[in-house]
């Protein structure tokens, strides 16, 4: 983001705004974090900000400061229409495509609002007036902290804002071991932890609240695991039968993806999760250096992301979908070969 558009934006902020800041559908943490932090921030300028989410996000997310007062645009739609018809500002945050806001893409296309894009995932598209896009961050929280940094306002940083903000840095860069995190990201982190974020009670927020079924689903997962060596690649295949029968809560195959690739000399991995209500495959896909799931979902599952975490789905079932998925290896092979 370059001085001038700073500017622009400092001058836009200068007087109290209706301001609505939008994660994308199905939030994790760094989408509720940058959004709540963010939501913080401009709420101690007087502006009147509303964060309203596509849908509902996970337990482990339900702790965040200032979480409670959340809009979730698939049980709200009419009071979120028209706080997004009325915006002045609409900060949208953790995506590059207005199509990853589902059923709300329409009414944030139409508003009038300026919008100012916040987010790390690679190809954005063009739909904001303002773009902060770097695919080399962390995290859309670690952006929202350089934002407000931009802006001259770091001293701003209090322990609501900080707790956010740590929060998604951390579950986006699988607590600080991801690639993309760097010297900077601890600098912001070690900022944070000044300014009142409580790193050891954030970290047992998200990691320690297992219910006893996800573990038992953990399991059948791990048991479902296979792996194909010759690619260097791993999977996990959950029915729907699976997940109810371990009476599935959303966010609770968060993370199992990792498992695969925390096999030795396994650089791809994925997990395919079957949804009998939107009648989907879901994929997440996971890698290790160079080899691009971002380039792999957008050629073959309708998805994205960034070169080492990417999603995306399938309208075939899920054996068809598992193979299609090992019929695509052989086009990776200069990748993904031992
Ligand atoms: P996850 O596998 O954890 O759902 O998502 C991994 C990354 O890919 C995240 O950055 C997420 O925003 C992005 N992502 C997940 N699903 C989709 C999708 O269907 N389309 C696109 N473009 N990106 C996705
Ligand atoms: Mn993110």
């Amino acid at each position: 983001m370059n001085t001038n558009d700073i500017n622009s934006i400092a001058t836009l902020l200068s007087a109290p705004k209706a301001i609505v800041i939008i994660p994308h559908k199905n939030p994790d943490g760094d989408a509720i974090g940058s959004t709540l932090g963010l939501a913080h921030y401009l709420k101690k300028y007087n502006h009147n900000v509303t964060v309203i989410a596509p849908n509902d996000y996970p337990h482990f997310l339900k702790w965040m400061p200032g979480e409670a007062s959340i809009m979730k645009y698939d049980t709200q739609k009419e009071a979120s229409d028209e706080l997004i018809k009325n915006a002045e500002l609409i900060f949208t945050l953790d995506f590059n495509s207005l199509s990853r806001i589902g059923d709300m893409e329409d009414a944030v296309a139409n508003s009038k609002g300026i919008k100012i894009m916040i987010d790390h995932h690679q190809q954005p598209d063009d739909y904001a007036k303002y773009m902060y896009s770097d695919v080399a961050m962390s995290s859309t929280c670690e952006m929202v902290f350089n934002f407000i940094e931009m802006l001259d306002d770091v001293s701003k940083i209090d322990s609501d804002i900080a707790t956010c903000l740590y929060a998604g840095i951390m579950t986006d860069t699988g607590s600080f071991r991801f690639p993309s995190t760097t010297s900077s990201t601890h600098h912001i982190i070690g900022t944070l932890i000044e300014k009142g974020a409580n790193n050891s009670e954030i970290h047992n927020h998200i990691m320690d609240t297992n219910s006893y079924e996800r573990l038992q689903l953990l399991g059948r997962a791990l048991s479902n695991l296979k792996v194909i060596p010759e690619y260097r690649t791993a999977y996990i295949t959950l029915s729907q039968e699976e997940l109810n029968t371990f009476n599935f809560k959303k966010g609770d195959t968060e993370g199992f993806v990792n498992y695969g690739l925390s096999l030795e000399g396994i650089i791809f991995a994925a997990i395919f999760i079957e949804n009998h209500q939107e009648n989907i495959i879901k994929i997440s896909l996971r890698s290790k250096g160079d080899f691009s799931v971002n380039e792999l979902s957008r050629a073959h599952f309708s998805g994205g992301g960034h070169t080492n975490a990417a999603g995306g789905k399938s309208d075939l079932n899920l054996n068809d979908t598992i193979d299609k998925f090992i019929s695509i290896l052989p086009q990776y092979k200069q990748d993904l070969k031992a």
